[in-house]
């Protein structure tokens, strides 16, 4: 089975660049697209605990697609969610963008 931690890592690169490079003015077909994406993602992660917690957090917190800054703080919560039940620090999630997208030295 893959590697829970080496997983998770490449994940949230994955999830946080889809984040960074979604349009600032989705369409109504790309929101919904994304929500589809983000909960059949959630559907098929490949640790089942980690499925079970994610898949649930998703049902009580709707994805937000509204725009790129609300997907990305709305992931960036998903992600702290994660955090705290490691025992992890929680990220400001007003810095989302400059870690995922713009880089700390812009
Ligand atoms: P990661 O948490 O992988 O983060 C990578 C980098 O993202 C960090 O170095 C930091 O720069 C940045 N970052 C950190 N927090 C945030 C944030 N909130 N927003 C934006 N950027 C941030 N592991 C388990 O053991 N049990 C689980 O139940 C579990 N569930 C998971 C569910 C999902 C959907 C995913 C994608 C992963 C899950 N993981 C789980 C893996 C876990 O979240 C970590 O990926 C893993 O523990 C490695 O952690 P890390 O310290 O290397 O940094």
């Amino acid at each position: 089975p893959p590697d829970v931690s080496e997983l998770g890592r490449s994940s949230w690169t994955l999830l946080h660049s889809i984040a960074a490079t979604y349009p600032e003015n989705p369409s109504t077909k790309e929101q919904q697209d994304l929500k589809q994406f983000v909960k059949l993602f959630g559907n098929f992660y490949p640790c089942w605990f980690c499925r079970d917690d994610f898949v649930k957090y998703i049902d009580k917190n709707e994805p937000k697609v509204e725009t790129q800054d609300n997907f990305g703080k709305w992931l960036c919560e998903a992600h702290n969610e994660v955090n705290v039940k490691l025992g992890k620090p929680k990220f400001n999630c007003n810095l989302w963008k400059q870690r995922w997208k713009n880089g700390w030295d812009n």
